[in-house]
This record gives C-alpha cells, structure tokens and sequence, in this order.
C-alpha cells in the first residue's frame, strides 16, 4: 500500500518571522488533527531549514523537505548546496523537478537523474515531480511527456532504491492558476503513471506514493484524493496557511 503523503511547497515565499510562525501553527495543528496514517512534509527555503527542523522538533507526522539540492557532493559551486548539506540538518526529503525548476533554470531530466541519485545516497527521499504543459496537453501528449521525464530521471535506479521515490504528478496548466484538473483528469493520469511504473518495477509501484500538485485546496482536494491512484498531493499556495494545509491533510 502507497503511504498516503500531504506535502506544502512553499517556494519562496515568507521571510524569517513569518516562516517560523507558519512552521509553528503547522506543527501545533498537524499534532491535534492530520490523521496519523498521513505523512505531513514542509518543503522549505533553504534559509529556513534549521529553524523548521528546530519547531518539528519531535513531532512525529510532520517531516522537513527542501524544494532543490545540487547533484555534486561539495566543492566550488558557489551558491549551491548539496544533498549531503541538507541532510546533516535533518532533512527528510527533497523535491525535485519542480517545473520551476524545469522551466526557469532549465533543469532536464539528465541534470534530475544525478540529483534523484545525490538525494538517495544520503539517505534522504526524493519527491519527483513530472508533468505536461498545456500545449503539450491540447496536442495529447501528456503521456508521452511524463513517460519520458519518468524514464530519463528515475528508470536507471535499482528497485530497492526506487521504492524510495514518492512521485507527484502536476499538470503545469494547473499550477498557481487556479484552474484543477478534474478528479477524473488526475485519476486517469495517476493510473496511466502506475501502469508506466508497474512495466519497469512490477509489484513494488503498488507502494509508491504517486501525489497530485495544482491549485489543490481544501475545497477539491476529497474529490481529488478519491482516486483510487491519488495517494495524496503537493500542494503550493495552500500550503502557505496552516489551516487549509491541514485541513488538506484531513481529506482522504
Ligand atoms: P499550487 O502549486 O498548489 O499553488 O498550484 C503546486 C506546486 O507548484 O507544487
């Protein structure tokens, strides 16, 4: 059974104060009302780690990610930093192949690979975001796209190190835009990704979580986690209050 996964990206949004308010009201809400087979994540600026880890403390449902890292293990990459610097604060996960991340500093599925295997080898876990644009969407694509950006960045890893992989399908069309895909658009999206991972891994895709990312709040994300492939979602703006990102937490 897939781990049934809410977690907040933050991009890069709030300052010092405002992060460790939020981070704060997270924890106090996730601790009295996130069911406790759901697995809560923060996916911070790098900036805020320490302090996030710090309010965690000993939480025990809420966990800490970083939305990037470098693939290379130190050395002179100035202003970069890597997955063995994000783990020796405590990281828990990281997210990776954001489409930001694709798109505005030209991330490809070669530069992911490197950062899935950097992220695995310090024994943090990557949250491997794929998904279409709408162009891409219009002309049918969508499944051609996610199945090449899931085998150029993920295919190459030995079983065992994929079952440690959590996917999250979001359409860039629904991103930031407020417009959803429907819950049959998601559904038939997250089937189509599980049958792409069952081809190459067998039985072991049952277990990973695949979560769904795009304009998902309170309001649709019941609808949306019905699907009987929808183990949760990544969720952006309405991860920035805490009781909307709860309550997400609380719609399966
Ligand atoms: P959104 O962002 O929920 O604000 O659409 C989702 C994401 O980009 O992860």
């Amino acid at each position: 059974m897939a781990k049934k996964i809410v977690a907040g990206n933050w991009k890069m949004n709030l300052v010092k104060d405002e992060a460790k308010a939020l981070a704060s009201e997270v924890v106090a809400q996730a601790k009295a009302e996130t069911p406790s087979d759901v697995t809560l994540i923060m996916g911070v600026p790098f900036v805020h780690i320490a302090e996030v880890k710090n309010i965690i403390g000993d939480a025990e449902n809420v966990f800490l990610a970083a939305q990037n890292c470098y693939d290379k293990p130190s050395g002179a990459y100035t202003g970069e930093i890597s997955a063995a610097q994000l783990k020796s604060y405590g990281v828990d996960y990281v997210i990776l192949g954001h489409s930001e991340r694709r798109e505005y500093f030209g991330e490809s599925n070669e530069m992911l690979a490197a950062k899935v295997d950097a992220v695995l080898e310090n024994d943090m876990l990557p949250i491997f975001c794929v998904g279409e644009v709408l162009e891409e969407r219009e002309a049918g694509k969508q499944n051609e796209v996610v199945s090449k950006q899931l085998s150029e960045s993920l295919f190459h890893l030995p079983v065992e190190d994929f079952k440690k992989v959590v996917i999250a399908y979001e359409p860039v069309w629904a991103i930031g835009t407020g417009k959803t895909a429907s819950a049959e658009q998601a559904q038939d999206m997250h089937k189509e990704i599980r049958a792409m991972l069952t081809a190459k891994y067998g039985d072991a895709a049952n277990d990973i979580s695949i979560l769904y990312g795009g304009s998902c709040k309170p309001s649709n994300a019941n609808e949306i986690f019905a699907g009987a492939d929808v183990d949760g979602g990544l969720i952006g703006g309405a991860s920035l209050a805490a009781a909307d990102f709860v309550a997400i937490s609380k719609s399966y």
